[in-house]
């Protein structure tokens, strides 16, 4: 039933029950007063005056009273209807009050009775529940929009932070308080730090004030240390504050540096051999009558001088080699047939050595490059014998499990220091230049064993005891 025809109808309903309630009284008086003027009349001269007034006073009080209970009834009533009529407001305000008092989340259900489907309450009810799905749902897809942007910018690289016209944080990623140093809770809605002042810091700041000033891009960059960084600033469109990234290129500028020393490195290492070969040859040009024993002496060291720039050039050019290994040229290969071959090619260089074979299968097959897996392998062992008193006592110790095999070399020979054992694996770097040198080494076996390696996803450890021994430890992926 409509609002309208409710109200309709408890006007009607009052309307008659005014009627019922009064018309017996309206009814009675009425007679009593005729009955009474008639009896007067009658009576002529024998009624006073006083008495009739009284009667009329009577009359008076008796309608006041009624018309007292009458109105008093009517609002009783009248409350009691729109109490009734009002309840189903009542009801959807008691049920959307927690939301709007923020004790609760979502904007409750409104409960609607099956049978009063149709009426107008139920119609407000059934509106504002679909309303507030409505809303519920955009809420829900402008929060999970959000969160997707923020997981996005958390996942960055590069610092972001947003910052108002008078430079208070409005947001800041977990890179940028990295870079700053500043936990993020101590950053979000408060002004950009300026304290304790840094170069970062202030670099950062000038940057943001003068993005929103000139309302352009700015570019700068910082160096701090062995730290590199590029700022970029730029005004948010609206005109209300400015955006910062902050980029951390340190590494890009490791790789230029380690690319810098490596070119120093190898020109070095390749000058030498060279000075010493045109030494020679200037002896020998300056000498033409020279023994025939100073000429094989002169002559040999030129051969070795020749080798060791050979085998500088090879490791060279290995190195490159490895660094843009396909994985094309990756098969299945047997470990342990590798690891034999490997000892076989020992033992024809250094036939006293002793090299044992341990391993927990008979055959452990892995998907490698297995020329540069014996490669890495041969450098090992050689280092091996190279740096032990002969004859060298070597392990090979390969165990796998399901998912990786290990395999460790094992020398009993004059250790390497704990200092050295970090750099080991440098390119060019050699606990002792002069016995490196000796031995026909110039510190580039290790990093081809390391980027073997590495290339083949796997990992790399080193232990070591001064003169008890070393053991390398390869971990490959099967
Ligand atoms: P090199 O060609 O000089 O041997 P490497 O990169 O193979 O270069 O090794 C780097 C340095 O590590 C060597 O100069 C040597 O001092 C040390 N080294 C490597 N392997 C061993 C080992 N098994 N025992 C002792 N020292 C080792």
């Amino acid at each position: 039933m409509t609002f309208r025809a409710k109200i309709f109808i408890s006007q009607l309903v009052l309307f008659i029950l005014f009627i019922l309630i009064l018309f017996p009284f309206v009814e009675t008086a009425i007679t009593r007063i005729v009955h009474q003027s008639l009896q007067e009349c009658l009576d002529s001269a024998a009624a006073s005056h006083s008495q009739v007034k009284d009667l009329i006073h009577h009359f008076q009080a008796g309608f006041l009273i009624f018309s007292f209970l009458v109105l008093l009834i009517f609002s009783a009533m009248t409350w009691f209807i729109f109490n009734r009529l009002s309840s189903p407001i009542q009801k959807i305000i008691k049920t959307i009050k927690p939301y709007q008092e923020g004790k609760v989340e979502q904007i409750p259900q409104i409960p609607i009775k099956e049978a009063k489907a149709k009426d107008d309450f139920s119609k407000l009810a059934l509106t504002i529940n679909s309303l507030s799905e409505r809303i519920q749902k955009h809420i829900h897809n402008l929060t999970e929009e959000r969160n997707e942007k923020e997981a996005i910018l958390e996942s960055l690289v590069e610092g972001v932070t947003a910052v108002d016209a008078a430079l208070n944080v409005r947001y800041v990623n977990f890179a940028c308080s990295k870079f700053l140093g500043f936990p993020k809770r101590h950053l979000l809605g408060k002004p950009f730090p300026t304290e304790p002042s840094t170069p970062l810091l202030d670099k950062a700041k000038q940057l943001l004030t003068l993005s929103q000033e000139r309302q352009s891009v700015l570019t700068d960059s910082l160096s701090i240390g062995k730290l590199y960084f590029d700022l970029i600033a730029a005004p948010i469109a609206s005109g209300n504050g400015a955006i910062l990234v902050l980029q951390d290129k340190s590494s890009n500028y490791k790789v230029l540096e380690m690319g810098k020393d490596f070119v120093a490195n190898a020109s070095h290492e390749l000058r030498t051999p060279i000075t010493i070969i045109n030494g020679f040859a200037e002896t020998l040009q300056d000498l033409p009558e020279i023994s025939h024993e100073m000429l094989a002496e002169i002559t040999e060291k030129i051969v070795r001088n020749c080798e060791r720039m050979e085998n500088l050039v090879k490791n060279l050019l290995t190195l490159a080699d490895i660094e843009n290994l396909p994985k094309t040229r990756f098969r299945i290969s047997d470990l342990i047939s590798i690891a034999e071959n490997c000892r076989h090619i020992l033992l024809s260089f250094y036939p006293e050595a002793q090299v044992e074979i341990v391993k927990n299968k008979p055959s452990i097959e892995i998907s490698a490059d297995p020329d540069l897996l014996e490669l890495a392998i041969m450098n090992l062992l050689n280092n091996g014998a190279k740096y032990s008193k002969a004859p060298a006592h070597i392990t090979i110790n390969i165990q796998s499990t399901d998912d990786e095999v290990k395999i460790s070399i094992c020398d009993e020979g004059i250790g390497i220091p704990a200092t050295d054992l970090e750099h080991i694996f440098e390119r060019f770097y050699t606990v002792d230049k002069a016995r490196s040198r000796r031995l026909g080494g110039a510190g580039l076996g290790l990093s081809i064993v390391k980027t073997i390696v590495q290339k083949h996803d796997g990992t790399i450890s080193v232990e070591s005891t001064v003169g008890k021994g070393t053991c390398f430890t390869m971990t490959l992926p099967i």
